[in-house]
Protein backbone atom coordinates (compact mmCIF):
# COMPACT_ATOMS: atom_id res chain seq x y z
CA UNK A 1 0.00 0.00 0.00
CA UNK A 2 1.35 3.29 -0.88
CA UNK A 3 0.82 6.26 1.74
CA UNK A 4 -0.33 9.60 0.25
CA UNK A 5 1.66 11.94 2.50
CA UNK A 6 0.23 15.65 3.73
CA UNK A 7 3.40 16.82 3.91
CA UNK A 8 3.88 16.35 0.27
CA UNK A 9 0.46 17.39 -1.09
CA UNK A 10 1.39 20.74 1.40
CA UNK A 11 4.75 21.53 -0.03
CA UNK A 12 3.45 21.45 -3.42
CA UNK A 13 0.49 23.32 -2.40
CA UNK A 14 2.56 25.91 -0.77
CA UNK A 15 5.05 26.49 -3.82
CA UNK A 16 2.34 27.28 -6.09
CA UNK A 17 0.78 29.91 -3.67
CA UNK A 18 3.36 31.32 -2.21
CA UNK A 19 4.64 32.31 -5.99
CA UNK A 20 1.55 33.68 -6.47
CA UNK A 21 1.47 35.89 -3.76
CA UNK A 22 5.06 36.80 -4.44
CA UNK A 23 3.68 37.67 -7.73
CA UNK A 24 0.94 39.77 -6.61
CA UNK A 25 3.47 41.63 -4.51
CA UNK A 26 5.74 42.50 -6.89
CA UNK A 27 3.51 44.10 -8.67
CA UNK A 28 2.92 46.53 -5.97
CA UNK A 29 -0.20 44.87 -4.50
CA UNK A 30 -1.17 44.82 -1.01
CA UNK A 31 -0.85 41.16 0.59
CA UNK A 32 -3.74 39.01 1.06
CA UNK A 33 -4.93 39.43 4.64
CA UNK A 34 -6.57 36.81 7.25
CA UNK A 35 -8.64 37.62 10.02
CA UNK A 36 -8.51 35.06 12.50
CA UNK A 37 -11.38 35.65 15.38
CA UNK A 38 -11.59 33.08 18.21
CA UNK A 39 -13.77 33.30 21.06
CA UNK A 40 -11.95 31.60 24.52
CA UNK A 41 -8.93 29.41 24.87
CA UNK A 42 -10.43 25.70 24.37
CA UNK A 43 -6.81 24.23 23.63
CA UNK A 44 -7.65 22.97 19.96
CA UNK A 45 -8.37 26.29 18.67
CA UNK A 46 -5.80 27.14 19.84
CA UNK A 47 -4.06 25.24 18.32
CA UNK A 48 -5.23 25.22 15.16
CA UNK A 49 -5.17 29.07 15.14
CA UNK A 50 -1.42 28.85 15.89
CA UNK A 51 -0.73 26.22 12.89
CA UNK A 52 -2.89 28.41 10.59
CA UNK A 53 -0.36 31.63 11.51
CA UNK A 54 2.87 29.67 10.45
CA UNK A 55 0.94 28.43 7.44
CA UNK A 56 0.03 31.94 6.09
CA UNK A 57 3.72 33.01 7.20
CA UNK A 58 5.19 30.85 4.84
CA UNK A 59 2.86 31.61 1.85
CA UNK A 60 3.18 35.57 2.51
CA UNK A 61 -0.10 36.01 3.90
CA UNK A 62 -0.49 38.33 6.49
CA UNK A 63 -2.93 37.84 9.24
CA UNK A 64 -4.78 39.57 12.02
CA UNK A 65 -5.42 37.54 15.33
CA UNK A 66 -8.71 39.05 17.30
CA UNK A 67 -9.68 36.89 20.46
CA UNK A 68 -12.46 37.56 22.73
CA UNK A 69 -13.18 36.41 26.51
CA UNK A 70 -16.35 33.39 26.14
CA UNK A 71 -18.49 35.59 28.46
CA UNK A 72 -18.63 38.30 25.74
CA UNK A 73 -21.95 40.11 25.58
CA UNK A 74 -23.38 39.00 21.96
CA UNK A 75 -23.93 42.58 20.73
CA UNK A 76 -20.72 43.61 21.63
CA UNK A 77 -19.45 40.51 20.04
CA UNK A 78 -21.56 41.04 16.70
CA UNK A 79 -20.59 45.15 16.34
CA UNK A 80 -16.83 43.44 16.44
CA UNK A 81 -17.11 40.89 14.07
CA UNK A 82 -19.02 43.63 11.70
CA UNK A 83 -16.30 46.02 11.97
CA UNK A 84 -14.31 43.15 10.74
CA UNK A 85 -16.32 42.09 8.12
CA UNK A 86 -16.45 45.71 6.21
CA UNK A 87 -12.99 45.75 7.01
CA UNK A 88 -11.79 46.69 3.38
CA UNK A 89 -8.40 45.59 3.84
CA UNK A 90 -9.42 42.16 5.88
CA UNK A 91 -9.51 39.55 2.70
CA UNK A 92 -11.28 36.49 4.67
CA UNK A 93 -12.88 35.89 7.63
CA UNK A 94 -11.69 32.23 10.09
CA UNK A 95 -14.15 32.19 12.75
CA UNK A 96 -13.24 29.37 15.03
CA UNK A 97 -15.90 27.22 15.62
CA UNK A 98 -17.61 26.03 17.95
CA UNK A 99 -18.22 29.83 19.64
CA UNK A 100 -20.26 29.61 22.52
CA UNK A 101 -23.74 28.61 22.85
CA UNK A 102 -24.81 32.47 23.34
CA UNK A 103 -23.09 34.02 20.29
CA UNK A 104 -25.36 32.01 18.07
CA UNK A 105 -23.54 30.50 15.56
CA UNK A 106 -26.11 30.54 12.83
CA UNK A 107 -26.97 34.23 13.02
CA UNK A 108 -22.79 34.63 12.21
CA UNK A 109 -23.15 32.36 9.51
CA UNK A 110 -25.81 34.47 7.94
CA UNK A 111 -23.94 38.12 8.77
CA UNK A 112 -20.19 37.07 7.49
CA UNK A 113 -19.78 38.78 4.15
CA UNK A 114 -19.70 35.48 1.46
CA UNK A 115 -16.68 36.90 -0.56
CA UNK A 116 -14.91 36.50 2.58
CA UNK A 117 -16.41 33.83 4.07
CA UNK A 118 -13.09 31.26 3.38
CA UNK A 119 -14.22 28.58 5.29
CA UNK A 120 -17.62 28.40 3.51
CA UNK A 121 -20.18 28.97 6.53
CA UNK A 122 -22.30 31.33 4.79
CA UNK A 123 -25.15 29.84 3.05
CA UNK A 124 -24.54 31.77 0.29
CA UNK A 125 -21.27 29.68 -0.41
CA UNK A 126 -23.07 26.03 0.75
CA UNK A 127 -25.55 27.20 -2.27
CA UNK A 128 -22.74 28.31 -4.49
CA UNK A 129 -21.38 24.69 -3.63
CA UNK A 130 -24.29 22.61 -4.36
CA UNK A 131 -25.00 24.37 -7.38
CA UNK A 132 -21.13 23.99 -8.75
CA UNK A 133 -20.45 27.90 -8.95
CA UNK A 134 -16.48 28.61 -9.33
CA UNK A 135 -16.89 31.80 -7.29
CA UNK A 136 -18.00 29.92 -4.06
CA UNK A 137 -16.26 28.69 -1.10
CA UNK A 138 -16.22 25.38 0.02
CA UNK A 139 -15.22 24.40 3.66
CA UNK A 140 -11.52 23.94 3.89
CA UNK A 141 -11.49 19.96 4.31
CA UNK A 142 -13.73 18.69 1.90
CA UNK A 143 -11.71 20.64 -0.09
CA UNK A 144 -8.37 19.31 1.14
CA UNK A 145 -9.32 15.95 0.11
CA UNK A 146 -10.01 16.86 -3.23
CA UNK A 147 -6.13 18.40 -3.28
CA UNK A 148 -5.11 15.13 -1.90
CA UNK A 149 -6.33 13.26 -4.47
CA UNK A 150 -5.19 15.45 -7.72
CA UNK A 151 -1.70 15.32 -6.14
CA UNK A 152 -2.56 11.78 -6.38
CA UNK A 153 -3.52 11.77 -9.47
CA UNK A 154 -6.55 10.54 -9.22
CA UNK A 155 -9.27 11.15 -11.94
CA UNK A 156 -12.24 11.28 -10.23
CA UNK A 157 -15.09 11.53 -13.55
CA UNK A 158 -17.07 8.28 -13.37
CA UNK A 159 -15.12 6.68 -10.19
CA UNK A 160 -17.65 5.02 -7.80
CA UNK A 161 -16.72 7.17 -4.07
CA UNK A 162 -18.11 6.37 -0.99
CA UNK A 163 -18.29 9.03 1.73
CA UNK A 164 -18.63 7.61 5.30
CA UNK A 165 -20.11 10.68 7.00
CA UNK A 166 -22.83 13.03 6.48
CA UNK A 167 -22.12 16.18 8.44
CA UNK A 168 -22.50 20.09 6.99
CA UNK A 169 -18.40 20.25 7.49
CA UNK A 170 -17.36 17.35 5.84
CA UNK A 171 -18.99 14.76 4.15
CA UNK A 172 -22.33 16.75 2.43
CA UNK A 173 -19.89 19.52 1.09
CA UNK A 174 -17.49 16.88 0.01
CA UNK A 175 -20.22 14.73 -1.63
CA UNK A 176 -21.13 17.72 -3.80
CA UNK A 177 -17.13 18.27 -4.30
CA UNK A 178 -17.00 14.98 -6.01
CA UNK A 179 -20.41 14.99 -7.55
CA UNK A 180 -19.22 18.48 -8.76
CA UNK A 181 -15.96 16.44 -10.64
CA UNK A 182 -18.67 13.60 -11.75
CA UNK A 183 -17.64 10.98 -9.82
CA UNK A 184 -20.64 8.83 -8.60
CA UNK A 185 -20.97 8.95 -5.03
CA UNK A 186 -22.52 7.22 -2.25
CA UNK A 187 -23.45 8.71 1.13
CA UNK A 188 -23.40 6.42 4.24
CA UNK A 189 -24.23 6.95 7.95
CA UNK A 190 -25.20 5.81 11.06
CA UNK A 191 -28.45 4.45 9.66
CA UNK A 192 -26.55 2.59 6.55
CA UNK A 193 -27.67 -1.04 6.42
CA UNK A 194 -24.75 -3.06 4.97
CA UNK A 195 -22.04 -0.30 5.65
CA UNK A 196 -19.26 -3.06 4.98
CA UNK A 197 -20.70 -3.69 1.57
CA UNK A 198 -21.46 0.30 0.40
CA UNK A 199 -17.64 0.25 1.36
CA UNK A 200 -16.29 -2.54 -0.39
CA UNK A 201 -17.95 -1.49 -3.22
CA UNK A 202 -15.97 2.16 -3.91
CA UNK A 203 -12.70 2.85 -5.65
CA UNK A 204 -12.28 5.53 -3.57
CA UNK A 205 -13.23 5.13 0.13
CA UNK A 206 -13.30 8.39 2.59
CA UNK A 207 -14.23 8.41 5.97
CA UNK A 208 -15.65 11.17 7.81
CA UNK A 209 -17.08 9.65 10.60
CA UNK A 210 -15.10 10.64 13.26
CA UNK A 211 -15.45 7.06 14.98
CA UNK A 212 -11.95 5.97 15.81
CA UNK A 213 -10.66 3.21 13.48
CA UNK A 214 -14.16 2.71 12.13
CA UNK A 215 -13.05 1.08 9.18
CA UNK A 216 -11.24 -2.17 8.37
CA UNK A 217 -9.91 -4.63 6.05
CA UNK A 218 -13.52 -5.79 5.97
CA UNK A 219 -14.63 -2.94 4.19
CA UNK A 220 -11.65 -2.05 2.13
CA UNK A 221 -10.79 -3.44 -1.38
CA UNK A 222 -7.70 -4.55 -2.83
CA UNK A 223 -6.64 -1.65 -5.40
CA UNK A 224 -9.27 1.17 -3.38
CA UNK A 225 -8.38 4.37 -2.52
CA UNK A 226 -8.61 5.25 1.14
CA UNK A 227 -8.82 8.72 2.36
CA UNK A 228 -9.39 9.35 6.20
CA UNK A 229 -10.09 12.82 7.51
CA UNK A 230 -11.11 11.39 10.46
CA UNK A 231 -9.07 13.31 13.24
CA UNK A 232 -9.66 11.06 16.52
CA UNK A 233 -8.33 10.01 20.15
CA UNK A 234 -8.67 6.16 20.95
CA UNK A 235 -8.35 4.92 24.21
CA UNK A 236 -5.31 4.91 25.10
CA UNK A 237 -5.16 8.66 24.33
CA UNK A 238 -3.79 8.51 21.10
CA UNK A 239 -4.36 10.42 18.16
CA UNK A 240 -6.27 8.69 15.19
CA UNK A 241 -8.04 8.00 12.32
CA UNK A 242 -11.31 6.28 11.04
CA UNK A 243 -9.25 3.95 9.40
CA UNK A 244 -7.26 1.03 11.03
CA UNK A 245 -4.77 1.18 8.58
CA UNK A 246 -3.06 -1.85 10.16
CA UNK A 247 -5.96 -3.82 9.35
CA UNK A 248 -5.94 -3.20 5.69
CA UNK A 249 -1.52 -3.70 5.81
CA UNK A 250 -2.01 -6.96 7.28
CA UNK A 251 -4.98 -7.94 4.82
CA UNK A 252 -3.22 -6.51 1.64
CA UNK A 253 -5.89 -4.20 1.49
CA UNK A 254 -6.16 -0.68 -0.46
CA UNK A 255 -3.91 0.29 -3.15
CA UNK A 256 -3.35 3.79 -1.10
CA UNK A 257 -4.29 5.62 1.63
CA UNK A 258 -3.53 8.62 3.87
CA UNK A 259 -2.39 8.72 7.49
CA UNK A 260 -3.47 10.19 10.23
CA UNK A 261 -1.74 12.26 11.41
CA UNK A 262 0.25 13.16 8.79
CA UNK A 263 -2.91 13.19 5.99
CA UNK A 264 -5.49 15.07 5.26
CA UNK A 265 -5.58 17.24 8.79
CA UNK A 266 -2.55 18.80 7.65
CA UNK A 267 -3.65 19.52 4.01
CA UNK A 268 -6.71 22.23 5.33
CA UNK A 269 -4.48 25.37 6.69
CA UNK A 270 -3.43 25.79 2.65
CA UNK A 271 -6.65 25.70 1.72
CA UNK A 272 -7.39 28.40 3.79
CA UNK A 273 -4.51 30.28 2.64
CA UNK A 274 -5.96 29.67 -1.04
CA UNK A 275 -8.63 30.80 -0.30
CA UNK A 276 -7.77 33.93 1.38
CA UNK A 277 -5.44 34.65 -1.73
CA UNK A 278 -8.83 34.08 -4.43
CA UNK A 279 -10.48 36.68 -2.12
CA UNK A 280 -7.76 38.96 -2.40
CA UNK A 281 -7.61 37.97 -6.29
CA UNK A 282 -11.51 38.60 -6.79
CA UNK A 283 -11.09 42.34 -5.33
P1 LIG B 1 -19.82 14.66 12.84
O1 LIG B 1 -20.51 15.95 12.70
O2 LIG B 1 -19.85 13.93 14.14
O3 LIG B 1 -20.43 13.68 11.73
C1 LIG B 1 -20.07 12.34 11.66
C2 LIG B 1 -20.83 11.67 10.53
O4 LIG B 1 -20.42 10.30 10.47
C3 LIG B 1 -22.34 11.67 10.73
O5 LIG B 1 -22.98 11.93 9.50
C4 LIG B 1 -22.64 10.25 11.23
O6 LIG B 1 -23.90 9.75 10.78
C5 LIG B 1 -21.53 9.45 10.55
N1 LIG B 1 -21.19 8.29 11.37
C6 LIG B 1 -20.79 8.27 12.66
N2 LIG B 1 -20.58 7.01 13.08
C7 LIG B 1 -20.87 6.20 12.03
C8 LIG B 1 -20.89 4.80 11.85
N3 LIG B 1 -20.56 3.96 12.86
N4 LIG B 1 -21.25 4.32 10.65
C9 LIG B 1 -21.59 5.15 9.64
N5 LIG B 1 -21.62 6.50 9.75
C10 LIG B 1 -21.26 7.02 10.93
O7 LIG B 1 -18.28 14.76 12.45
P2 LIG B 1 -17.54 15.76 11.41
O8 LIG B 1 -17.46 17.12 11.97
O9 LIG B 1 -18.08 15.53 10.04
O10 LIG B 1 -16.07 15.15 11.48
C11 LIG B 1 -15.78 13.84 11.06
C12 LIG B 1 -14.36 13.51 11.43
O11 LIG B 1 -13.50 14.37 10.68
C13 LIG B 1 -13.99 13.74 12.88
O12 LIG B 1 -13.05 12.77 13.30
C14 LIG B 1 -13.36 15.10 12.90
O13 LIG B 1 -12.42 15.26 13.96
C15 LIG B 1 -12.66 15.08 11.58
N6 LIG B 1 -12.41 16.42 11.01
C16 LIG B 1 -11.22 16.58 10.44
C17 LIG B 1 -10.91 17.78 9.90
C18 LIG B 1 -9.58 17.91 9.21
O14 LIG B 1 -9.09 18.99 9.00
N7 LIG B 1 -8.98 16.78 8.80
C19 LIG B 1 -11.79 18.85 9.94
C20 LIG B 1 -13.05 18.65 10.47
C21 LIG B 1 -13.33 17.41 11.02
P3 LIG B 1 -25.32 10.40 11.23
O15 LIG B 1 -25.49 11.63 10.37
O16 LIG B 1 -26.30 9.35 10.90
O17 LIG B 1 -25.19 10.70 12.69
Amino acid sequence: MELIKGAEVVAALNKRLAAEVEKLTEAGGRPPKLAILRVGEQPDQVSYERGARKRMDKIGISHQEYVYPADMEKELFYQEFDRINVDSETDGILLLRPLPAHLEEKELERRIDPAKDVDGISPINQAKVMAGEKDGFAPCTPEAVIEVLEYAGVNLSGKRVTVVGRSMVVGKPLSLLLLNRHATVTICHTRTKDLPAECRRAEILIAAAGRPRLLTAEHVGEQTIVIDVGINVDENGKLCGDVDLASLEAAGAASAATPVPGGVGTVTTSVLAKHVLEARLRK
